[in-house]
């Protein structure tokens, strides 16, 4: 059995399709039934019970309570359900090496449809080729009508038709992007998750734009993101190609618009974004300043999980750094050309005259 380095185990992905057929995807439509329904976040009141369970355990133990408290079976068991609940929780999270999420063995999509090396100059003309689209389609008006709710559920029925075309199993319906309560956003700006997908509750969530300004598109991106790891996809690139396809492949132009937006901010080149945009770049980096200076917490966690290698990186979303040569077999972009040059797997997502 190989040892990736990622800690997925190959031969498991082999199983996956058949966990997912009669386990995980019947599992997942009950959860996202349940989840979707209930208004909260119920990941941030697993944690505070964790928590709060925790704390309540470690008092009763430093005041030597433990044998009073084991003789009160149902005490004792609620008490120490929080602890294991956080741990079940932490191990459930794709976001971590030591994931126990079963949709974190899923074979990678660039693994499952191997892309061609993509020479740079044809990769910087592919990045022309939308940045002039962009400049000469983008409409203001048209790019402000496109709300959040909208978004999740045109992405929903465009992830869909993705996974169809690609031969993929389906994912379940997803209806409702959360409010971030204030643990989850403590939690998640510290890591550089400013939104999440708990593969254990099957929830998603996103952080409050008050907690953290961002432009519309960042938004929209990422509640389609997370549709995409709903989907049953926890690998980040897997959901950041499935995102792409979903944009590209829709017949909406605002869509479409947004897909050339991610493909360009991905890239690490520079780019001549409309100046709308800009100026919205520009007001958000300003209010996300005044912001980050009212959360000295934030500030500090975030500079511990920086010395300590615990934040997030760009890398695993097949994000381009700035200064990084060209890969031509890059996973993100390569996959993407991969798919768009095949008839076959390219049927339901190269229509919208998406592709290179
Ligand atoms: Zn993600």
């Amino acid at each position: 059995m190989r040892f990736r380095p990622d800690c997925y185990f190959s031969h498991v992905a082999t199983l996956f399709p058949w966990y997912w057929r009669f386990l995980g995807l019947p599992l997942s439509r009950a959860k996202g039934m349940c989840v979707d329904r209930i208004p909260f976040s119920l990941v941030e009141i697993m944690i505070w019970s964790g928590v709060a369970c925790s704390l309540i355990l470690i008092a009763i133990t430093a005041t030597g309570g433990w044998s009073r408290l084991r003789r009160s079976r149902l005490m004792y068991a609620a008490l120490v359900s929080g602890p294991i609940l956080l741990v079940l929780m932490g191990m459930g999270q794709g976001a971590f090496p030591m994931s126990l999420a079963p949709t974190a063995w899923r074979q990678p999509l660039a693994e499952a449809f191997p892309g061609m090396p993509i020479p740079y100059p044809l990769f910087r003309r592919e990045l022309d080729r939308r940045e002039v689209r962009l400049l000469a389609s983008f409409s203001p008006a048209y790019y402000e009508s496109l709300s959040e709710e909208e978004i999740l559920h045109g992405c929903d029925l465009s992830l869909d038709t993705v996974l169809a075309g690609l031969g993929l199993q389906p994912g379940r319906a997803v209806g409702k992007m959360k409010p971030m309560g204030p643990l989850t956003t403590l939690l998640g700006l510290s890591y550089g998750g400013p939104a999440f997908h708990d593969p254990f509750f099957g929830e998603m969530a996103m952080v409050r734009p008050e907690d953290h300004p961002a432009p519309r598109y960042w938004r929209l991106l990422g509640v389609c993101h997370e549709a995409a790891h709903a989907k049953g996809f926890t690998r980040e690139l897997d959901a950041e190609i499935l995102t792409q396809l979903a944009l590209s492949r829709s017949p909406d132009v605002r869509y479409r618009m947004l897909g050339d937006i991610m493909y360009l901010r991905k890239s690490g080149e520079r780019i001549h974004y409309p100046e709308y945009l800009r100026r919205e770049i520009r007001a958000c980096w300003d209010s996300l300043e005044r912001v980050e200076a009212r959360q000295p917490v934030v500030r500090f966690l975030k500079k511990a999980a920086i010395k300590l290698g615990f934040q997030n990186s760009g890398g695993k979303y097949g994000t381009r750094a700035g200064s990084e040569r060209w890969n031509p077999d890059h996973p993100f972009y390569a996959t993407l050309a991969g798919l768009w040059s095949k008839p076959a797997a390219g049927r339901g997502m190269a229509g919208a005259g998406d592709g290179p």
